[in-house]
Order: C-alpha cells, then structure tokens, then sequence
C-alpha cells in the first residue's frame, strides 16, 4: 500500500549541528509506528519538519503522494495532519463537550452565526468520540477542573474531531503517571485498530513501546539506526549500547 507519509533524506542543521540527518521513511496506512533515540537525538527536530514548523535543510516530506516540503503548519494541518500534546489546546473554561464541539464546527467550517446553536451542534458527535476515550461521563464538566490524564484524551479526541489520516505525537505521555500512560497509549492504539488512523509517536517509556508499536525506528545523533519490529529492536545489541549506553537492558527503564 502506498505510504500515508514519506520522508526522502530530511535534513536540519541549526549551524554547524546537524540535528536531522539524512533520514528516509515511510509510514503505511493503519501503522503505529514509534521513533525513539535517547535525548537530542532529533525527534522533536523531525517532528517539527513534518508538522511544518521547521523548514529542513534539505529533502523532502510526502503526504499521501504529494511533496508538501515547506508548507505551513495550518497547510499540513488541513490536509488531515493530526497533532497532540505539543500545546495545551483546550478552552479550560469550556466544558468537555464544547471543546469537542467547537473543534467540529472548525472543521466542518461552520461559521460563528450558528453560536446560538452551537450548544447542540455536533453534540451527539462530540459524545461519540469522547466515549472513546471514557470521557463521556465527563462531557458536562469544565475543562480547568480535568485530571491531567483526562485532559490528553480531551487533546486526543479534540485532534480526531478533524478526522485526520495520521496522528503525530511527539511524547504523548509526558508528565503522566505509569497507569495513566498505558491508558493513553491504549486508547491510541484503539483509535489506530477502530479508524484505520496512522500514527507516528515518540515516547521514553521502552515498555509503552514495545506494548504498542507495530514498527519501530530508532534515532541517534540525527541518524536512523536502526529499524524493525520489537522483537527486531529489542534483540538488536547495537540499538541497546546506542540508546541506552550500553549499561541497561531494555525492560528496565522507566524514564
Ligand atoms: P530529541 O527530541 O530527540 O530529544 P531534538 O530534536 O529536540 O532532540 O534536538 C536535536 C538536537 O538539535 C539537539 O542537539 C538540540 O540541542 C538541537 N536543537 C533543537 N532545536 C534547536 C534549535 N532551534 N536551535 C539550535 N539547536 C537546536
Ligand atoms: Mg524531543
């Protein structure tokens, strides 16, 4: 099947440092595919370029076929480009549900003239993809008073309300307790199985990876090292020394 999305030898340089090197991939249709590499190895770099908000040095970025090198943020993200967790993106004195909805109205680009209505606009649909996320119990609620783990579904479920093909999640996970982590990286999964989403994530925690990841692609010092299934990257004795400096096995850590 032809890639969602493809990087052809994306390169950044900040000066004389080259965070981002040569790196070429492809993510399918349906994959939940994790980049991993210790800390400064270039992820967020990398993430930056695909989401726009960094013009690479060199190469090239596809989405679904077409070169979309160079375009702005709000370009990638009205081709269908998702992303989470980057900001806090939720109106805290909105409820749960109006944060769904008001993300609906934006992208079936509804205008503000319908604000009288807007508290039933899209509200079933609001409801369905909170309760994907176990929120709907919730919905009523304002956003200021959400735990911090409900608050990343809320992100989640408001990135889906634009119905994207792909989701990019550059940590996802950071800042949550261990239980709140699986939850977030099961929904994710979820939402990978039921939508048919593709998903590229980066995360520390070796055991959420391996959990979920379908494919995982390992970063170092700007490069790719290497790439595979868990089984594959978990065994390799390279990525073991490269990443975790040799000292550790994988399973151990919990960063
Ligand atoms: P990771 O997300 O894997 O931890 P980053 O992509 O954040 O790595 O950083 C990769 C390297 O690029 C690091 O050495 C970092 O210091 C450097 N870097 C990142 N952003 C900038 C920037 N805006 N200007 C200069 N150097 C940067
Ligand atoms: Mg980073």
């Amino acid at each position: 099947m032809n890639p969602v999305l493809e990087t052809r030898h994306l390169t950044k340089a900040f000066g004389g440092l080259v965070a981002v090197d040569d790196v070429s991939f492809q993510v399918a249709p349906g994959e939940l595919l994790a980049l991993i590499g210790p800390n400064g190895a270039g992820k967020s770099t990398c993430f930056n370029m695909l989401m726009g908000q960094l013009k690479p040095t060199g190469g090239t970025v596809w989405m679904k076929g077409d070169n979309v090198t160079g375009r702005t943020p709000r370009q990638i993200w009205a081709l269908g480009v998702g992303r989470t967790f980057q900001i806090t993106s939720t109106y805290p004195s909105m409820t749960v549900v109006e944060n769904v909805q008001m993300a609906l109205i934006s992208h079936h680009k509804r205008v503000y003239s319908v604000l009288p209505f807007a508290r039933r606009l899209y509200r079933d649909e609001a409801i369905a993809l909170l309760d994907m996320g176990g929120l709907a119990d919730q919905a009523d609620r304002h956003c200021a008073v959400l735990a911090y783990g409900d608050l990343k579904r809320l992100e989640l479920a408001i990135a889906l309300a634009h119905d994207p093909f792909i989701l990019l999640m550059d940590e996802p996970t950071a800042g949550m307790a261990p239980t709140e982590r699986v939850k977030l990286m099961q929904l994710t999964a979820d939402i990978v199985e039921d939508r048919g989403v593709s998903v590229l994530f980066t995360e520390h925690d070796m055991d959420v990876v391996f959990a979920h990841a379908h494919r995982i692609m390992v970063l170092n010092r700007g490069a790719l090292i290497a790439e595979g299934s868990v089984d594959d990257i978990r065994g390799d004795p390279h990525v073991q020394e490269v990443y975790l400096g040799g000292g550790t096995v994988f399973g151990d850590t919990d960063a």
